[in-house]
């Protein structure tokens, strides 16, 4: 188990995405993703390295106290990049400070299995993003964390217009391979731009609705567009 390692310094966000968007969280961006894909709109995470930030568990709940005094924070939200890469950490993390109880909330492609961290379950939101669809591009793994569902979870998948009827149909069968309930499922417009966001958002609610899935838009691009640290 080593440090955790960021690729951006932690910041303040609300929640842009999914079940507890509008929610206040400390967001701490991790370094690496050994997905690599195509299409990744965080692919700083893992090109151009250099710039990293690093913390050992008590430097890392440290942080988490001060911005649990300065903001009142209730979540902290873990990103990337991709997450997993750093669980024996936040396994030992949760050894150290389990009795502080601080809800987490994982955004993870589901590349790696996150069995590990099994006792904390109950703590942890995971907001899985596995690269189907459109965004599959030449991207072929195993999407292990589906193997072994957490106790609260959601699936986002990001669809467009133009490729609507491949993204669905993928998601039809990603969901009857792993039995996930409709409930669970976010569909998210394409776009990493607030134009592109103006452009798919009315589209995408009305194939959530058509289709009995949740719609999320992308708040952050929305409101900041492709700014970063926000
Ligand atoms: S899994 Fe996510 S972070 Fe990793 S390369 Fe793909 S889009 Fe980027």
């Amino acid at each position: 188990m080593g440090n955790l390692i960021l690729s951006e310094k932690e910041h303040i966000v609300l929640q842009g995405e999914g079940p507890h968007i509008g929610q206040k969280m400390v967001l701490f961006r991790v370094l690496g993703c050994p997905i690599k894909c195509e299409k990744c709109d965080s692919a700083f995470t893992w090109q151009n390295l250099g710039q990293e930030v690093q913390y050992s568990i008590d430097e890392f709940y440290a942080i988490i106290k001060d911005f649990q005094k300065r903001y009142g924070i209730k979540r902290v939200m873990v990103t990337g990049g991709e997450p997993v890469l750093y669980k024996t950490f936040f396994e030992a993390y949760f050894e150290k400070y389990e009795n502080d109880y601080i809800e987490f909330e994982f955004e993870t492609s589901g590349y790696g299995d996150w069995a590990i961290l099994r006792k904390w379950w109950p703590r942890i939101q995971f907001n899985f993003s596995p690269k189907i669809g459109s965004l599959k591009g030449t991207v072929h793994t195993i999407w292990a964390a589906f193997d072994n569902l957490p106790h609260n979870y959601s699936l986002k998948v990001v669809v467009s217009k133009s490729t609507i009827d491949q993204d669905l149909q993928e998601l039809t069968a990603f969901k009857k391979q792993y039995s996930i309930a409709n409930n669970y499922i976010y569909l998210m417009p394409l776009g990493t731009t607030r134009d592109e966001m103006v452009e798919q958002s009315a589209f995408v609610l009305e194939k959530s609705l058509e289709n009995n899935y949740n719609f999320s838009p992308r708040l952050h691009v929305f409101i900041y567009d492709d700014k970063r640290m926000v």
